[in-house]
């Protein structure tokens, strides 16, 4: 009889209070905020979210934890999201994630993140976020706190420094760049391989498959054994337009990384369709002409496990 996989979300979020805050921000009438909602709406309508209007999305946690008991996800990864820049709020504090892992220590990792520009106080904060708030591990997203490059010795050695010495691992959000008001250029995923050099012991988790810069993320990662990449919203999009690519993709990225780099994440709530990922991946096939007339390797079900759990059990018990 097949197993069921051990399934980790490397990759959710959720939110708190985030409505009221929006319509706040509404009152505002804050073209940043207005753009960085619609981009969220026009993700949401990419997966087919039967609800476009993303305030009225179900969002909190409880909906989340729904999700998971629904979906037999065993662990998730929450991770922090702050865009105050932005929407003029904390989207999801370190304290909030903190304390939905304190409520559910046996489901939930939680991922801190601090304003880089914050020089040594920055430093402090997510020392102070892993060792007293119990959170797990360190989340970079180059569009929050105003932008930045990942590869930028000054700003962020020094954190990456904290974490290669407390043994956590980092989630880089790279790639998909969605809307107008970030810039891509911060999300090249190349910007990792000196990070990967210069700081062999840090496990560096490269988010979003790298897209569009796929196929140099994929070589990437099977360069440097202390990097992973994941397939979290990417797969979402294209599972539910285009699954053929996604196919190639999986191939592409088996073949140059191997099953044991890659890890599965939802991005919940921004693509929310995780039942549909979730039953392509644990039945999808290589077709034989794809095998025989192009190269690609099998998909098997040691593949599947490893990159829906396995990978992340081994780096984040
Ligand atoms: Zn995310």
């Amino acid at each position: 009889m097949k197993r069921a996989p051990f399934i980790v979300d490397t990759h959710a979020h959720f939110a708190v209070q985030a409505n009221k805050e929006y319509e706040r921000g509404r009152e505002r009438h804050d073209e940043r905020s207005e753009a960085a909602f619609k981009d969220l709406k026009n993700l949401k309508r990419l997966v087919g979210a039967d609800r476009d209007e993303f305030v009225e999305e179900a969002n909190s946690l409880e909906d989340y934890m729904a999700v998971m008991n629904d979906n037999d996800i065993s662990v998730s990864w929450v991770h922090q999201l702050s865009f105050q820049d932005v929407y003029g709020y904390e989207v999801l504090s370190n304290e909030a994630v903190a304390d939905a892992v304190r409520r559910n220590p046996h489901k939930l990792r939680g991922f801190a993140s601090v304003n880089p520009h914050r020089g040594k106080e920055a430093v402090r904060e997510l020392e102070h976020a892993i060792k007293d708030l119990g959170l797990h591990g360190f989340k970079l997203n180059p569009n929050d706190y105003g932008g930045f490059w990942l590869d930028d010795r000054e700003l962020l050695y020094p954190l990456y420094e904290k974490c290669s010495e407390l043994g956590i691992p980092v989630s880089v959000h790279t790639g998909i760049t969605p809307g107008s008001i970030f810039r891509m250029k911060h999300n090249n995923p190349l910007l990792l391989d000196d990070v990967a050099v210069d700081f062999p012991q840090l496990t560096l988790i490269v988010e979003h498959m790298g897209h569009p810069w796929n196929d140099l993320c994929y070589y990437m990662v099977g360069r440097h054994d202390n990097m992973y990449v994941t397939v979290t919203a990417v797969a979402n999009i294209l599972v539910h337009n285009r699954p053929q690519v996604f196919r190639m993709e999986l191939c592409k990225m088996l073949g140059q990384c191997g099953s044991h780099k890659i890890l599965w994440g939802s991005d919940w709530t921004v693509t929310p369709n995780i039942p549909e990922v979730l039953a392509y991946l644990t039945k999808v096939s290589v077709p034989f002409p794809m095998k025989k007339m192009m190269g690609m390797p099998d998909i098997t079900q040691e593949d599947i496990a490893n990159i829906l759990g396995l990978n992340a059990l081994r780096i984040l018990k």
